[in-house]
């Protein structure tokens, strides 16, 4: 085994004299050189383990060099400063500009082969510790290659949820230059992180579907980055029916659809000939059966409507009519309808839009259908208390018009709160399931603010009721909207 390797570079000739009759005692090499440039090359070419700089080849009180002494060749030398006795304040500022260790003068001879030793091994464990930071840093470095790469999007981020990388892919879908902003809220319009990263901490799978419209499985896994924190690398895969497979379904859906609207049409008609008492006298059972009959087509009837709604976004059906309005005017088309759904459960409706908030650019009764989905669920998962509808103005943003339905239902459980947009999507547990509704009302109401150019989202608290949200870009005159048809969306069914 090779002897290590000690270095002095000063000009006391009597600590030079300690150290080696110490270092030499405990069986290792040392030379001794001049501390300047000259010395320090010295020392590189014997390839020596450790310097110790003597502090007083630089100006008294000043700390060691070690930028320098390092640029001049000794990278990965430990570097030990020899400071004059009690120049506590050299040697502390030496130790912050990356030296190893100290010793005081007069350099005893009995104590300071120990330490010397000792700084050896500290300085092997930063070697060490420098190497695997360098693999891990090389390995970062090699995975952002292959990610920049994907046709996919692959994206990191910090454990605050912070964004610090993404590539080409996923900028194509959210934009450039995004890093450094929060993941739920660039990915998601979220306020608050997803399910995924609060519930696990560890790898994960789970599906999505992005703001191009597009569903995608990802699949996450932890790494770790050169300071030692856990990053989570995402990559995505898409997974949206292709074209070819949605044309079946929007054809399937659209044709079943339109032809169950005509027997349901007949059922009704002749529902009401019956409860009409046109085709003679009923009893009161046959009445309750009959109105029974009534509700679910009634039922049926919003499904279907729905079902073609959703269809039409997906297959680009769907224009928008519009036209300079007001909250005032656009909730006149519905407030009696939620005034009596709301009444007959018992329920007060409140209603509250100050006169100040501006004009909106909108398709009235698309804008009608999603305050009549919203306020139709708060209803609908609210037994006591109030509904509240209310609008504001947010001068953020070149001005927002903010339209809020607030409840105090049953809420909605935490998991289930970044899902409710999803097409289909319900909660069905336990006595939060509600028999009515198929889970395509709040799809299709976000399709409609966001074909404005708006924002919907919801907050609430289980057992506690809930807040949706949505927003409008106030009018400007000679405004365009942003998309005045809505799709086609690459979103599948299913
Ligand atoms: P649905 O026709 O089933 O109501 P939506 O898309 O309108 O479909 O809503 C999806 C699901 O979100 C509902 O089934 C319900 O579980 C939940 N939800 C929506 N609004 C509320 C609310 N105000 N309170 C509690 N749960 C709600």
């Amino acid at each position: 085994m090779r002897a290590y390797k000690i270095a002095y570079l000063g000009s006391d000739s009597e600590v030079s004299l300690a150290l080696s009759g110490a270092l030499k005692a405990a069986g290792m090499d040392f030379m001794s050189a001049s501390g300047d440039y000259q010395g320090i090359r010295k020392a590189v070419d014997y390839n020596s383990d450790l310097l110790l700089w003597d502090l007083d080849t630089s100006d008294t009180g000043q700390p060691a060099p070690i930028e320098e002494i390092r640029k001049q060749g000794a990278a990965r030398q430990g570097i030990v400063v020899v400071a004059r006795e009690g120049d506590v304040e050299a040697a502390v500022k030496s130790l912050a500009a990356g030296a190893i260790d100290f010793v005081f003068k007069p350099v005893e001879e009995e104590d300071v082969a120990p330490r010397i030793i000792a700084s050896l091994n500290s300085g092997q464990q930063r070697k060490r510790a420098d190497y695997y930071r360098q693999v891990i840093e090389d390995t970062n470095n090699q995975v952002r290659g292959i990610l920049s790469n994907l046709t996919d999007p692959a994206y990191i981020v910090s454990p605050q949820y912070q964004i610090l990388y993404m590539n080409r892919a996923a900028e194509e879908i959210f934009g450039e230059g995004l890093r450094g902003g929060a993941c739920h809220s660039v990915f998601y319009d979220r306020g608050d992180p997803c399910e995924v990263c609060q519930k696990s901490k560890g790898p994960t799978r789970w599906r999505s579907t992005l703001k191009n419209g597009k569903s995608y499985r990802f699949i996450s896994a932890l790494i770790r980055n050169p300071r030692g924190e856990v990053e989570k690398l995402a990559v995505g895969t898409d997974i949206t029916p292709d074209e070819e497979v949605r044309k079946i379904h929007r054809t399937f859906i659209s044709n079943v659809s339109h032809d169950l609207r005509t027997p349901l049409a007949a059922i009704d008609q002749y529902v009401s000939i019956m409860l009409d008492g046109l085709g003679g006298e009923l009893t009161e059972d046959q009445k309750n059966y009959l109105d029974v009959i009534k509700r679910s087509s009634f039922r049926l009837h919003n499904l279907i409507e729905n079902l073609i709604d959703a269809n039409n976004i997906l297959s680009g059906h769907f224009k928008l009519k519009m036209e300079v309005t007001t909250v005032n005017e656009i909730l006149a088309i519905i407030l009696g309808r939620l005034e009596s759904q709301a009444s007959g459960k018992g329920i007060t409706l409140q209603v509250q839009i100050p006169d100040d908030v501006p004009q909106v650019y909108a398709d009235k009764s698309r804008i009608a259908q999603v305050v009549a989905n919203i306020a139709g669920n708060s209803i609908k998962f609210t037994e006591q208390g109030m509904i509240q509808i209310r609008a504001g103005f947010m001068p953020r943003d070149e001005g927002r018009v903010i339209v809020s339905v607030e409840d105090t239902g049953i809420g909605i459980p935490k998991e289930d709160l970044g899902k409710i947009f999803d097409l289909f999507y319900r909660v069905e547990k336990g006595e939060v399931y509600v028999e009515e509704g198929a889970g395509m009302g709040l799809a299709i109401s976000r399709d409609i603010v966001r074909a404005h150019g708006g924002t919907l989202w919801a907050e609430s608290m289980e057992g506690m009721g809930s807040a949706f949200h949505f927003t409008l870009p106030s009018y400007k005159a000679g405004q365009q909207a942003p998309h005045e048809k809505i799709g086609p969306r690459e979103r599948g069914f299913g």
